[in-house]
């Protein structure tokens, strides 16, 4: 047999890997064998209609917290990655030069790809904040060794600014973050809040390649004036990343920065124990609020694989659909309408479509359905994210009740 698996009649949209319209995508042996109209059904031992869906590669979701028991803000991966198209989940942060032996055994669990920013700061996030207090923490040299004895996990650095994770370091986190980076030809991811220190401050200092995540952050940005570092930063070269999480995102910064020719390089959710229930939920979510401001869906679904690949030179083939990549591959039904969508602040904006995940394959095959676990007990749901919680949590195990047919494809549908 030429394929494993071959998906037939779909409306493919692969940026990076230049593919769109009408095509078949023959899978074999975990890699994309071939894609193009009119592939052989004969020569598939499994045949999947994907007619009237949209197919993309497997998402790449730019920031995320995947080290669930050891951390304040880790989530178990898994219960999101089969109903969302994600398959690769940068872990950003989470863990520093200390823990980071730890975080490569919980990965070995995940059953997507996780991809490491290691955190400047030793402790990673075990805490909720607080980790760049303590220069101490920040060890250069230490943070250098670690990177180079595991090239094959870090692809970047992380370091968050603002005013509770650094309290008096100020700038200085960032800057040894940056010496590492330099040290090891690696980005610098920056996550911006509340100040001190400022936008202002922490801005100029980034490399052309470098990534700033909750780029249209509420609390860093006045989106009435933005600061003239942001421009600055942006024609230099510097990444905006979405990274909406609990607090980084707000529709009128978002806004203000469109309409300055600034639309963000990267879509990602910053998912963890605080957003995954609200506001976030998950990445065809975020999508959909970019949606909502005017981003294609062209564009939208760039910023979600071939953007973030390339952003962290993620193995080739990373986010494409090109002969030779991993068999990662999304498969949504796009739902037309007008569907009301909330920033962090409250602020609403409505998108003229959502993507619903039907099938998320990694190397080839599905993902199977998991229920969510339960919150740690220091994350405090609000009652609508309990109520979410709930409703999601009787969708699948509705869902697992029911003999699916085929047994995988074409079959995550539940209600939101
Ligand atoms: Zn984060």
């Amino acid at each position: 047999m030429r394929y494993d698996l071959l998906l037939t009649g779909g409306r493919v949209l692969d940026p990076g890997g230049g593919h769109a319209g009408v095509l078949d995508i023959g899978i074999r042996a975990g890699l994309i064998a071939e894609v193009g109209p009119g592939l052989r059904r004969e020569a598939a031992r499994e045949v999947v209609d994907a007619t009237g869906r949209l197919v993309t590669p497997g998402l790449v979701d730019l920031h995320t917290h995947v080290f669930g028991g050891a951390t304040y803000w880790g989530i178990d991966p898994a219960p999101v990655a089969w109903c969302s198209g994600v398959t690769t989940w940068v872990d950003a942060g989470s863990a520093g030069a200390y823990t980071l032996d730890a975080l490569r055994t919980a990965i070995a669990a995940h059953r997507v790809r996780v991809p490491v920013l290691l955190n400047v700061a030793g402790p990673g996030l075990a805490a909720a904040t607080g980790e760049a207090r303590d220069l101490d923490n920040c060890d250069t040299d230490l943070a250098i060794r670690t990177v180079e004895a595991n090239r094959d996990l870090v692809v970047g650095i992380k370091a968050r600014i603002d005013h509770n994770a650094v309290g008096g370091s100020g700038v200085e986190p960032l800057r040894r973050a940056l010496a590492v980076g330099r040290a090891c030809d690696v980005p610098v991811m920056v996550h911006i809040g509340v100040a001190p220190p400022t936008i202002g401050e922490v801005l100029p200092l980034l490399r052309p390649g470098d990534i700033v995540t909750h780029c249209a952050s509420g609390f860093a940005h006045d989106p009435a004036a933005l600061d003239p570092a942001v421009r600055a930063a942006y024609d230099r070269g510097v990444l905006f990343d979405v990274g909406h999480g609990a607090g980084g995102f707000a529709f009128d910064v978002l806004e203000a920065q469109l309409a300055a020719g600034m639309p963000p390089h990267t879509v990602s959710t910053d998912l963890h124990g605080r957003s995954q229930h609200g506001p976030v939920f998950d990445l065809p979510t975020t999508m959909a609020k970019l949606l909502a401001v005017g981003m294609s869906l062209d564009q939208v679904v760039a910023a979600t694989t071939i953007a973030p690949a390339r952003a962290l030179a993620l193995p080739a083939g990373s986010g494409t659909l090109r002969p030779g990549a991993p068999a990662d591959v999304a498969v949504f039904t796009v739902e037309k309408g007008a569907f009301e969508l909330a920033d962090v602040h409250g602020q609403r904006r409505t998108a003229p479509l959502r993507l619903r995940n039907e099938a998320t394959y990694l190397s080839g095959r599905p993902l199977p359905p998991a229920l969510p676990a339960a919150p740690a007990p220091w994350i405090p749901l609000t009652d609508a994210q309990r109520a979410a919680l709930a409703s999601r949590e009787r969708a699948i195990r509705a869902l697992l009740t029911v003999p699916l047919v085929p047994p995988h494809a074409l079959a995550n549908q539940f209600p939101r």
